[in-house]
């Protein structure tokens, strides 16, 4: 049974269509599937031989083959649409860590080529929910792994240099915040990939670095997922408040205030002290 991504319900409707909307929420549910049925249907008595060459590599998941084989194509002719969107989708699913930054570019730049060339395409609108998805979980395993690193950083160094820790934390969590500028100009659709980046992002705030706008952009994501999923929403909610406890900002904010209380108290029996040795003086 085909559910719709954003609130769980069930979706009815052709198999072979390129998108379903959601009777209950709204949300345009576009069809995976559809990329794969398009390049095996495509009539290639009318098309280019290397397409179906670069169609078949990326049936059979060869993506740096089925990439290569577009980016031929494109070189020659760049009003081949079809090369544009399997190009973008290519770029995105050989995104990793080591190339994150310029496989993001480098997708968006081929899906503005083919939305160029046909603003109102089908397959442009399906290419790019798939690219944002796939991008998208390249990005979120990159934020999470440069805010764990920004979290190791910090408390390796906290008791040396504190000042050195900061430093080191601000520096990775710098590198999640480009990934998440990325992933939240054009946020995935999925809400199980841009809820986590929103979740991350928003978590990673109480160093106090955190551009304003990507703050907002991941509190709008949240509160979209409430409109159509409320459960996955409190789900969400429940993890960005778990991992609160849990990270070395909060508990740095919690020494601060024991330090406070514990100076505050000593200050108190000292100030009481003097005060009673200055009785106990009167008395002699
Ligand atoms: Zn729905």
């Amino acid at each position: 049974m085909r559910e719709c991504k954003a609130c769980g319900s069930p979706l009815s409707g052709d198999p072979m269509v390129s998108s379903w909307k959601c009777e209950f929420c709204k949300t345009v549910n576009y069809n995976q599937e559809y990329i794969k049925l398009y390049a095996k249907n495509i009539d290639f008595s009318k098309t280019h031989n290397l397409l179906q060459v670069g169609m078949a590599s990326y049936e059979g998941q060869d993506y740096q083959k089925a990439l290569d084989i577009f980016e031929k194509i494109l070189f020659e002719n760049s009003a081949c649409q079809d090369a544009w969107v399997y190009a973008a989708l290519c770029t995105a699913y050989l995104a990793d860590l080591s190339n994150l930054e310029k496989s993001a570019k480098k997708a968006d730049s081929y899906l503005a080529k083919a939305r160029e060339l046909n603003p109102d395409s089908v397959l442009v609108s399906v290419g790019n929910s798939v690219t944002r998805n796939v991008l998208g979980k390249a990005l979120l395993k990159a934020i999470k792994r440069s805010c764990e690193m920004a979290e190791k950083n910090y408390f390796a160094y906290e008791s040396i240099d504190k000042s050195h820790a900061i430093k080191k934390r601000s520096q990775e969590l710098e590198i999640a915040y480009l990934y998440a500028t990325y992933a939240l100009d054009n946020p995935p659709d999925d809400p199980e990939i841009s809820g986590p980046i929103a979740v991350e992002i928003l978590r990673s705030v109480d160093a106090g670095i955190c551009p304003i706008h990507l703050k907002n952009k991941s509190e709008n994501i949240l509160n979209h997922i409430k409109t159509v999923n409320i459960s996955y929403y409190e789900q969400l909610q429940l993890q960005l408040r778990s991992s609160k406890s849990k990270t070395g900002y909060s508990s740095f904010i919690g020494s601060s205030v024991k330090c406070l209380v514990i100076g505050i108290i000593v200050y108190i029996v000292l100030q009481t002290l003097i005060i009673l040795f200055a009785i106990f003086d009167g008395f002699d």
